[in-house]
């Protein structure tokens, strides 16, 4: 599964890095898309000293997990993590289409800047930009003040920023397709199905091999499978899926691990 990755970024707390992460996250859904999100914050915990779940962290744990009717919120030990994006990367599921983060301004991810004045883009590592996005867009002069070759959205034009993702993300990832020609896209080569989405006239994701909903994991190696093989395991499986009992009636993923040693 391919994922892309952004970075939500700003100088402080209040210029809209939220409003822009909930209007992505809302837009790009809609698209039938799967998104994960990370909020960095600096200091602070989110357990509380004395709870049950702190008492199972000091006692030594690495992680411990609180499962209510509808979350489930892990805690990972940090004096066991760096903290960087990658850490909380890690943890998410694997079968997400974007990953958003709010927050890591000196990352090396794509970012997408939101600002209230020139001065706020000072420490940012400005590499990789997507577009700056906050109160500046209204602001001519803190706009003139800036000499970067990057598109300015309004804060409120999620649908705009989306557009920008989408492009970014179906060029990096038409580079990769895997070229073994199986014509599961309905086009008759990997090139053809590139030429395509260059066009703007198909999806990267088209590619199903690429995409797939089947991940064949051996030994920690990625095994490539065509369309047709990943159908014939994803209808075996769930032939045999639907005849256990306490099966939930809607499956969003099957993860099954098979230890031969
Ligand atoms: S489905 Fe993917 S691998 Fe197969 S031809 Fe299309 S682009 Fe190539």
């Amino acid at each position: 599964m391919f994922t892309y990755i952004v970075c939500v970024v700003g100088p402080k707390r209040n210029v809209g890095k939220t409003t822009v992460v909930e209007g992505l996250v809302k837009n790009l859904t809609e698209k039938g898309l799967r998104i994960g999100t990370v909020k960095h914050i600096h200091g602070g915990t989110f357990d509380t000293p004395k709870k049950d779940t702190w008492k199972h962290i000091t006692a030594g744990a690495s992680a411990t997990g609180v499962i209510t009717d509808s979350e489930l919120l892990t805690i990972w030990n940090s004096s066991e993590l760096p903290i960087i994006p990658e850490t909380a990367l890690d943890k998410l599921p694997k079968n997400l289409d974007y990953v958003i983060i709010e927050g890591f301004r000196h990352s090396k991810y794509p970012k997408i800047i939101v600002a209230d004045a020139a001065e706020d883009l000072e420490n940012i590592n400005l590499e990789n930009l997507i577009a700056v996005s906050g109160r500046i867009v209204e602001k001519p002069e803190e706009l003139k003040k800036l000499d970067l070759d990057a598109p300015v959205v309004k804060i409120n034009e999620s649908e705009k920023l989306v557009n920008l993702l989408e492009s970014r993300a179906q060029t990096i990832f038409v580079n990769q397709l895997p070229g073994i020609d199986c014509k599961s896209c309905g086009y008759d080569t990997c090139e053809d199905l590139a030429k395509a989405v260059r066009a703007g006239e198909a999806d990267v994701r088209q590619c199903i091999t690429m995409f797939t909903k089947v991940d064949l994991t051996i030994d920690g190696k990625n095994i490539v499978m065509k369309g047709f093989v990943q159908d014939l395991f994803r209808a075996v499986v769930m032939g045999v899926i639907k005849e256990l009992k306490e099966v939930p009636e809607k499956i969003r993923e099957i993860d099954l691990q098979i230890q031969l040693e």
